[in-house]
């Protein structure tokens, strides 16, 4: 059971950064923190959102066996096209982030809904001891595309009026951001070599059916047991936006009318 817990996929959102600093305006210039949504469309153009389309809708059941086995190969796929037809009907695609410092502005992106699945396994008998968690950013080839795009995004930002008009110029450059004309193979090399992860683990014990390598069932019941129910981000098995919190507060008032339920029944 134990097993069955605990080697199952995870998700970690995950993030390409760019720092601009060098504002020129000062703090009288930095208001609030401002995120916008784009699709994939908005994000990668039709052309390019047809080529994500394509890899999600081609991706390799054999990678999600190669991951250890620990990733089931149907939910892995059934995911990849889930994510698919929700970004055809404009799901946003990366969420990008502008957060104000005194004299900087940090421009980043993240992806909403990565593919690529990690691994956490148990590394002693201690409970108290840490499992062994390996993400594995950007093993999928969509994941990259969607990152390099986010990049070059971000970028196109920096250098168009009116926000330009707030930075110095040569805040993207000092940044180390690629510049807006760089090639794919440079866009793809920075964002490899720079990718840091987001702050929303999921899905070590996703809520799926338990032949797709679910841990609890949609009563959060472990499956195999009557009692022990999972009630935290650990059961969402896809990311569906960028951040986990509002979700998990319904997650956690079904699981109270559930357990009230169960308790009152
Ligand atoms: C720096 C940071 C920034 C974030 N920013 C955002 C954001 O802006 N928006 C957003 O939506 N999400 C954000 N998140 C993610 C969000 O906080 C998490 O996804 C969410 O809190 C996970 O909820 P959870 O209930 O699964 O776990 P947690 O919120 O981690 O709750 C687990 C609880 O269990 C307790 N606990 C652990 N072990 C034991 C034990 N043995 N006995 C008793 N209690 C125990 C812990 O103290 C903790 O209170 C952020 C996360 C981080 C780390």
């Amino acid at each position: 059971m134990r097993r069955s817990i605990l080697l199952t996929n995870v998700t970690f959102p995950v993030s390409p950064a760019a720092n601009i600093t060098n504002v020129t305006g000062g703090d009288h210039v930095l208001l609030a923190v401002v995120v916008t949504h784009p699709t994939a469309i908005d994000t990668l153009g039709l052309s390019g959102a047809a080529t994500l389309d394509n890899s999600l809708r081609n991706i390799s059941a054999e990678r999600a066996l190669s991951a250890g086995g620990v990733i089931n190969a149907k939910s892995f796929t059934t995911q990849a096209e889930v994510l698919a037809d929700a970004y055809q009907i404009d799901h946003p695609l990366i969420e990008i982030f502008y957060t104000p410092g005194s004299t900087s502005i940090n421009v980043w992106a993240q992806s909403a809904t990565p593919i690529s699945r990690g691994t956490i396994r148990i590394n002693t008998t201690d409970p108290t001891v840490d499992p062994i968690t390996d993400p594995q950013y950007l093993v999928e080839e969509a994941d990259i595309q969607v990152a390099v795009a986010a990049a070059r995004r971000v970028s196109s930002i920096a250098v168009t009026p009116p926000f330009s008009d707030l930075l110095t110029p040569t805040a993207l450059a000092d940044s180390g951001t690629p510049a807006v004309g760089a090639s794919d193979e440079v866009v793809r090399s920075w964002v490899l070599q720079t990718y840091t992860a987001g702050t929303h683990p999921i899905g070590s014990n996703p809520m799926m059916p338990r032949e797709l390598g679910g841990v609890v069932s949609p009563e959060l019941l472990v499956y195999g047991t009557t009692n022990i129910r999972v009630a935290d981000a650990s059961i969402v098995p896809l990311s569906v936006f960028p951040h986990t919190t509002l979700g998990l507060y319904g997650v956690a008032e079904k699981a109270a009318d559930m357990i009230l339920q169960a308790v009152e029944a």
